[in-house]
């Protein structure tokens, strides 16, 4: 659409950005992605929660390329480990693969050593969440944010061959499966991005309309 305006989508990862591209696409915005800026180095992920990283992504974006820009930050928060591994989801048994593992072997990894924290953890102590947050920024400052989460329990062992991540070890006592084995829609209706991406596109529906 002519007179759209651009917004950039902070991601390298193409399932996210044809996600977010999909929710938006009724929203008079052009959405751009990190292949239109091949050599834009990625800014470090080391703040201390979500908000801070979406944030501090969506800033950097915004402040490189002059355009309206989107980052998110997500991962899973186990209660029974503190909150672990949180901020660090990504990264969680990187200490296990080395540096320069495959997003699969670290996936592999890190299932592995969040079984293994939670070996003597008992059923009822076995919540936990996926957090996703959400930010937008037009080059000074954060102009919407959002996050969503979705509840459900650790299991003991992998369930499922969809999804990423966590997904087989992430159980929803209400569906009685874990989040690998939902067919992909499904996941996307009541996931953490899903919700805060469609939180968001309501948000910046309101922002745009505002500013007419
Ligand atoms: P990021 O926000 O793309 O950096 O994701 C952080 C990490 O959190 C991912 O690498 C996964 O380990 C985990 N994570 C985030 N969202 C999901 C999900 O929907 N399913 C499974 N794992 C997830």
């Amino acid at each position: 659409m002519s007179g759209s305006r651009p917004i950039l989508i902070g991601s390298r990862n193409p399932g996210k950005v044809r996600e977010i591209r999909q929710v938006l696409a009724d929203l008079p915005v052009r959405v751009k992605g990190l292949d239109e800026y091949p050599d834009l180095p990625e800014p470090p992920e080391d703040g201390a929660t979500f908000a801070d990283n979406a944030r501090h992504k969506a800033n950097y974006y915004a402040g490189r390329t002059g355009m309206w820009a989107l980052a998110d930050d997500s991962g899973l928060v186990v209660d029974a480990l503190g909150g672990k591994p949180g901020v660090h989801s990504a990264r969680y048994a990187a200490d296990r693969c080395g540096e320069n593992a495959d997003r699969d072997t670290l996936d592999a990894a890190n299932n592995a050593k969040l079984l293994e924290a939670m070996e003597n953890v008992p059923e009822e102590e076995r919540t936990a969440r996926f957090v996703c947050h959400l930010a937008l920024s037009d080059g000074e400052r954060i102009i919407i944010e959002t996050y969503a989460t979705v509840e459900g329990r650790i299991g003991h062992r992998s369930k499922g061959d969809n999804g990423f991540g966590y997904d087989p070890l992430f159980y929803l006592p209400d569906r009685g499966c874990t989040t690998a084995e939902l067919p992909p829609e499904q996941k996307n209706h009541i996931s953490h991005r899903g919700q805060a991406v469609r939180h968001f596109a309501s948000l910046l529906e309101s922002l745009l309309t505002a500013g007419q």
